[in-house]
């Protein structure tokens, strides 16, 4: 990794509009009582949980490329979809409502969970408190088909819509997290830090999509990592590689997309996207009680599950410095209180 090429990226992404929605860039703080309980590398967290909108969360990097495509396209709707406590799909009703725009939300019912708290608490508070028009659909609805049948819906009363897919994951949304790679690069380089390894949560595959393209055009030697939260690892390799290549493409750089560079582990999914698992359980009380970090059940806080295993497990021997992404999410840990069962309460 040169200065030069991150000047070279950052040339490359200014052809591309942005609006300005979050606050950047974000922390890199070490995390130093994790780092001695676990007795492995130094672990560090960048902080995109601090993004500002709305609470914050990866998808604000993501939204500042789309919602830009939506104004320069004369949008004045968002349309977007997600599971029940989407974060994209609060961070979206944020950005829209900053900008002026009406915004529809689609919630699919991923998880059949009828606790009162994971259907109207969390994000589906705070995509309502922002001015969405919330509706849901069941679990296995074709969302994408949805989403255009809303569009032709409303394009017929006179509105202009824009479609946003899932998680804001396409090459334009993706972009957020090239320019996330060159921050992180910069920000290491500045305090003299060599990060080893970056870990992060992935889901819709537009952050480690992005990472990737914006690792291979500043030539960076991190070792990349996602934690799965849904798919298979096959199938979750498959869609980053494929978006990351698309995302490459869009950029017009002519950066050269390394297969081996797209490494998933979905071993830490448990029973399914959006399930509590114990070991989520674990990690996130213990990065509340030895950082005062708060992570997320459906996304952060499984990526950390799988953090803190495989630095147990010896992945990062001979590794010095491990940096988690920390994507957000902490937002749905009120829609999920009925699975953190915590001591500690008197009355
Ligand atoms: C969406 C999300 C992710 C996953 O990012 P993708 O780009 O969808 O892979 C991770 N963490 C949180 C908190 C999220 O909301």
């Amino acid at each position: 990794m040169a200065a030069s090429h991150c000047k070279e990226l950052s040339i490359a992404l200014a052809q591309f509009p942005r609006v300005s929605l979050g606050h950047f860039p974000t922390p890199l703080e070490p995390m130093d009582r994790l780092s001695e309980i676990l007795g492995g590398p130094r672990l560090w967290v960048k902080r995109d949980d601090c993004t500002g909108l709305s609470s914050g969360g990866n998808k604000t990097r993501k939204l500042e490329y789309l919602m830009a495509d939506a104004v320069q396209k004369g949008a004045d709707t968002i349309i977007t979809q997600g599971a029940t406590q989407s974060n994209h799909a609060r961070q979206t009703a944020a950005a829209a409502a900053k900008l002026g725009m009406a915004c529809h939300i689609l919630l699919e019912d991923r998880t059949g969970s009828n606790d009162p708290n994971y259907i109207m608490n969390g994000n589906v508070l705070l995509d309502r408190l922002h001015g969405a028009t919330v509706s849901k659909r069941p679990g296995g609805t074709d969302m994408n088909q949805e989403m255009v049948a809303l569009a032709d819906q409303l394009r017929q009363s006179g509105k202009t819509p824009y479609v946003i897919p899932g998680g804001g994951s396409n090459p334009i949304g993706a972009l957020g997290y090239v320019n996330a790679a060159r921050e992180l690069a910069e920000q290491a380089a500045r305090i003299g830090l060599k990060i080893d390894a970056l870990v992060h949560a992935t889901g819709s595959s537009g952050t480690q999509a992005g990472l990737v393209a914006g690792l291979a055009a500043i030539q960076s030697d991190i070792h990349l990592l996602g934690i799965g939260v849904r798919a298979p690892q096959e199938k979750q390799e498959d869609m980053v590689f494929d978006l990351a290549v698309k995302t490459a493409e869009h950029l017009g750089t002519g950066v050269e997309i390394d297969r081996d560079a797209v490494r998933a582990n979905c071993a830490y999914v448990g029973g399914g996207y959006g399930i509590a698992t114990d070991g989520m359980i674990a990690a996130t009380k213990l990065l509340a009680q030895t950082e005062g970090l708060l992570f997320d059940p459906v996304y952060s806080g499984k990526g950390l599950d799988g953090l803190i295993d495989l630095v147990g497990k010896g992945y990062f021997d001979g590794m010095e410095n491990v940096v988690f992404l920390h994507t957000g999410g902490s937002a749905a840990l009120f829609g999920y209180s009925e699975s953190f069962e915590l001591p500690g309460y008197t009355s």
